[in-house]
């Protein structure tokens, strides 16, 4: 079960699987958007709502802001859905970037939410024993195929014999010195493949810190946007991993445009906020 909680007033919506954890990011996200109605003074708090015009005043700044968040928050508590997959907000196709460090429990919520409901799971990664592990332990079924498409050398050695004999798995050896073209043509290919099949495919990409240290900007971002629309063609749904803190400024902020939907993932919740770039 996943719960979504959208805001009435801004592009801000959260995700999660534990109602309370998202609960408590609509918390905050009230508190920041009536911090106006707040007069913080040395002993207490003071607080004012604009919805019911109630008033409230509490001792102790910590103890005043949670009341104030509460109440705040039983005015919208009845905009929480249940049931839901970020993936409806695309339709479940198209491109979705998770920004979090790329080994990071956030990043791992999000793989398996993207991963499960579909049949066909692409991975273009440097890490392919990790994702494979990762989708042994959280899913209880694995999907139809598994194509993993990296530079490894030994990809899947740190996985048992016995326990790849039984995986639907392939594995598409990537040159290290291939060309952003030659990429796009092979993910293509393992594209075409799949497409012939039945089923829903999704694409992890976990590699595009790696392009953009080799490649310039343009051209990685040429590489998206032919890339995207070669997913879209193939009705798959992919998610893409990037990590904005680590030191990509420039770039950051034109590779998160590139995308149909942009998350923040942590342990517990998924956020997307309005952009903040000017
Ligand atoms: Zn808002
Ligand atoms: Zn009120």
């Amino acid at each position: 079960m996943v719960y979504r909680w959208r805001c009435r007033h801004c592009e801000f919506t959260v995700w999660g699987r534990s109602g309370e954890a998202v609960a408590n990011q609509v918390r905050s996200h009230m508190l920041a958007h009536n911090r106006q109605h707040v007069t913080e003074g040395e002993m207490q708090v003071q607080w004012t709502c604009p919805y019911c015009d109630r008033t409230g005043q509490t001792s102790g700044r910590e103890r005043g802001l949670e009341a104030y968040s509460d109440h705040l928050f039983g005015h919208v508590e009845a905009l929480m859905e249940s049931g839901v997959h970020v993936a409806d907000d695309i339709g479940h196709t198209g491109s979705i970037l998770t920004l979090s460090p790329l080994e990071s429990a956030g990043a791992n919520n999000a793989r398996v939410h993207f991963i499960s409901p579909c049949d066909i799971a692409v991975f273009v990664t440097t890490n392919p024993s990790r994702r494979i592990r990762l989708l042994k332990r959280e899913l209880t079924e694995l999907p139809a195929w598994i194509v993993v498409l990296t530079t490894k050398r030994e990809p899947l050695e740190s996985l048992s014999e016995e326990s790849l004999s039984t995986l639907p798995l392939e594995v598409v050896r990537l040159d290290k010195q291939l060309g952003l073209s030659d990429l796009g043509q092979t993910v293509s290919r393992v594209l075409g493949e799949q497409e012939r099949m039945d089923g829903k495919i999704t694409v992890e990409f976990d590699i595009l810190s790696e392009l953009l240290d080799t490649f310039t900007l343009q051209n990685v971002f040429k590489f998206l946007h032919i890339l995207n629309s070669r997913l879209e063609k193939a009705d798959a749904l992919s998610h893409y991993y990037f990590d904005p803190s680590a030191g990509y400024e420039g770039s950051a902020n034109v590779i998160e445009e590139m995308f149909d939907l942009r998350i923040r993932a942590n342990e517990e919740t998924f956020v997307s906020e309005p952009s903040t770039s000017p």
